[in-house]
């Protein structure tokens, strides 16, 4: 039986993992693969006190970090259900079930993908999905946002001020963003918002991004628009399929937090982007991973001897 298991190896889960470790109290680590989504990353300028790195080389980094530990790493591994008790099942695809006292969660999340031509092969050469990450990437550059949603409308709001012109792509008719970033964006001189449109593919020069194509959905006209780069917001979905009906959820599916990391399910603890915890980002994973393995620590010394 594991004192704390973290369920997931990205930098939520190592975080949580190596702070577990350091208490003494025996820690595993199930993760799907390890690293998470930084081994899909490429530069990273914004890990505080590294000026610049790369995605693999973080994740390098942070399983080696964990390993200095004793840690039980079982990489590879699905988790497939948990089981809330005084003793709490983490039961995995591969038919093994793993028992603990306490749980770390910290499965993350993906980002939406538009599916279209173009789009995986220019990923990380143009295509985007972090403004946060990105954006001063594209400095005096051209970009497109896609999705007219509030993560859609900031991000081109935040974007306006960093690159030389926005468009806004989206599907429907209208934006569905708050009116209140509606009329922030309208106020922008260097966007330009196309409604009713679907992307249909990203177009290249073998090297990287160098426009999109769409289809004016009123009149089926297929349209070009030259580009640098190409933000895609049309959501971030979080990692808890297999959590349904067992810890509270949101209504965009994330585990549901306080402020200590505590879950809806006693001695399951959550952080990182799987999470409500707004902004998702490797510092904020960390930071709340840290947290998350506090919180489980100081619910064992209450609960028993750890
Ligand atoms: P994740 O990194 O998503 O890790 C989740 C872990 O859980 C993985 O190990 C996964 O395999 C595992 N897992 C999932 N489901 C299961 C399951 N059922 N059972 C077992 N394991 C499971 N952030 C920045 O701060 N700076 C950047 O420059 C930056 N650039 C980015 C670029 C790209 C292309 C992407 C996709 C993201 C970028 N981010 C960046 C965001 C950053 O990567 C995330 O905020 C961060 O990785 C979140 O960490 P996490 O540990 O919460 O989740």
């Amino acid at each position: 039986v594991f004192d704390l298991l973290v369920v997931g190896g990205g930098p939520a889960g190592a975080s949580a993992a190596i702070y577990s470790a350091r208490k003494g109290i025996r820690t595993g680590v199930v993760a799907e693969r390890f690293g998470g989504q930084v081994l899909d990353t490429m530069g990273i300028e914004n890990f505080i006190s590294v000026k610049e790195t790369e995605g693999p080389k973080l994740a390098a980094a942070l399983e080696q970090h964990v390993k200095t530990y004793d840690v039980d790493v079982m990489n590879l591994q699905r988790a497939s259900a948990l089981v809330p008790g005084d003793i709490i099942e983490v039961k995995l695809a591969s038919g093994a079930s793993l028992k603990a006292k306490s749980v770390v969660l910290a499965t993350g999340a993906r980002w939406r993908e538009m599916n279209v031509p173009g789009e995986k092969e220019y990923r990380n050469k143009g295509v985007a999905y972090c403004p946060h990450c990105d954006g001063p990437l594209f400095k005096g550059k051209r970009v497109a946002v896609i999705g007219g949603g509030n993560s859609g409308v900031e991000a081109a709001i935040d974007l306006a001020g960093i690159v030389a012109h926005v468009t806004l792509l989206e599907f429907d008719t209208k934006l569905r963003a708050d009116a209140v970033l509606q009329r922030k964006l309208h106020s922008l001189p260097n966007v330009k918002v196309i409604l009713n449109a679907q992307t249909t593919e990203v177009t290249g020069d073998g090297a990287k991004v160098n426009g999109l194509r769409y289809k004016d959905r009123s009149s089926g006209e297929e349209l070009k628009v030259e580009l640098e780069g190409i933000f895609v917001q049309i959501g971030l979905l979080p990692n808890t399929d297999w959590l349904k009906g067992t810890v509270a959820l949101s209504n965009r599916g994330e585990i549901e937090v306080d402020a200590r990391g505590q879950t809806s399910v006693p001695g399951v603890f959550a952080a990182g982007d799987v999470t409500t915890v707004p902004y998702k980002q490797i510092v904020i994973a960390m930071g709340e991973g840290s947290k998350a393995a506090l919180s489980a620590f100081d619910h064992l010394i209450r609960s028993s001897a750890p």
